[in-house]
């Protein structure tokens, strides 16, 4: 499965992790659960979260009086996924869109590099593969290397870009974008952003013009603000949600680059620290690579 290989490398870390901790024990304890903490944290879970879980098998073990190690895995599969429960609506399996009105835009947030060009050509794939009208927004205009990308995009997907100059105002793209995809009878509008983060006043007046100029066509939008996170680099991906969450409401999440590095666990913790949804997860550069995040899965891949 695709999720099972993206997630190779974190598997085989947490695996080794929980192997080491349980080494030699054959019931759970003190120290096991201490050498549990260890690993989770180490595997980028985050102390917080790893503690949320420590205490859960710890009240399971006070509960049950014996837990052998042989159940561990199980029952961090089951304690995990229940408590991504309350901040995760996302687990279903298909592309269909959430509201009734059309189109359902998302505009796309995120500093540069992490992979919000190539998410946003995957939704795109994935949108119009399932049969929907898709448009896209070009609306970081302040790298002539953003518009070219996204256009490239548009081309590999066969969906239109609407562009500006660059330097143009990122307020006008979106609106240009939102009119042309409601004139043609779009279903989808996907608008990438400037992710200047290091001018966070500045990306909170531009985001928020964008958002104000995109009610004047279609009231109800953006109906996702989605927040692209390099799961690559583990806690500083926490860190980038912590200070966009400060800038504009974030309301789902992407976490690209999953197939390359052992810190998947950070989507455990991020899922349940921020209190946003994990919409999406990213698992290589192809078109196809992009799922919908389903927290049972998930968990399901990790601790096999
Ligand atoms: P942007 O600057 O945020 O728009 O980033 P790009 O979309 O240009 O992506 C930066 C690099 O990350 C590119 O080389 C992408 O191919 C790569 N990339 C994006 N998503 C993924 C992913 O899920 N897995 C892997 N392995 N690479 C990715």
């Amino acid at each position: 499965e695709v999720l099972d290989n993206g997630l190779e490398k974190t598997k085989h870390s947490v695996f080794d992790k929980i192997s080491r901790a349980v080494m030699g024990k054959s019931t759970v304890d003190d120290e096991v659960l201490d050498n549990l903490e260890e690993a989770l944290i180490t595997s980028d879970i985050g102390v917080d979260t790893t503690l949320k879980i420590i205490k859960r098998i710890e009240e399971r073990v006070a509960r049950d009086k014996y837990v052998s190690t042989s159940e561990l895995n199980n029952i961090m599969r089951d304690e995990i996924a229940s408590l991504l429960t309350e901040n995760n609506t996302a687990d279903n399996d298909d592309w269909e869109l959430p509201t009734d009105h059309r189109p359902y835009v998302i505009l796309v947030v995120g500093v540069n590099g992490v992979g919000k060009t190539t998410t946003i050509g995957k939704l795109a794939y994935q949108f119009k593969k399932s049969g929907k009208k898709v448009y896209l927004g070009a609306a970081d205009t302040f790298r002539a290397a953003a518009v070219e990308q996204i256009c490239i995009w548009g081309e590999r997907v066969g969906v239109p870009v609407v562009k500006q100059q660059m330097g143009a105002d990122p307020a006008s793209v979106a609106f240009d974008t939102l009119s042309s995809a409601k004139a043609n009878g779009a279903d989808v509008v996907i608008i990438d952003t400037a992710g200047r983060l290091h001018n966070k006043v500045g990306l909170m007046n531009e985001l928020k013009k964008i958002k104000d100029v995109m009610k004047k066509v279609l009231p109800e939008a953006p109906d996702e603000v989605l927040l692209v996170l390099d799961g690559s680099t583990g806690q500083n991906a926490f860190e980038q949600a912590k200070q966009f969450s400060q800038v504009t409401q974030i309301t789902s999440l992407a976490i690209t680059k999953l197939d390359g590095t052992a810190k998947g666990g950070v989507v455990i913790g991020i899922s349940d620290q921020l209190k946003v949804p994990v919409k999406y997860i990213g698992l290589g550069e192809s078109m196809e690579a992009l799922q919908l995040f389903n927290k049972r899965q998930f968990v399901d891949s990790l601790f096999k």
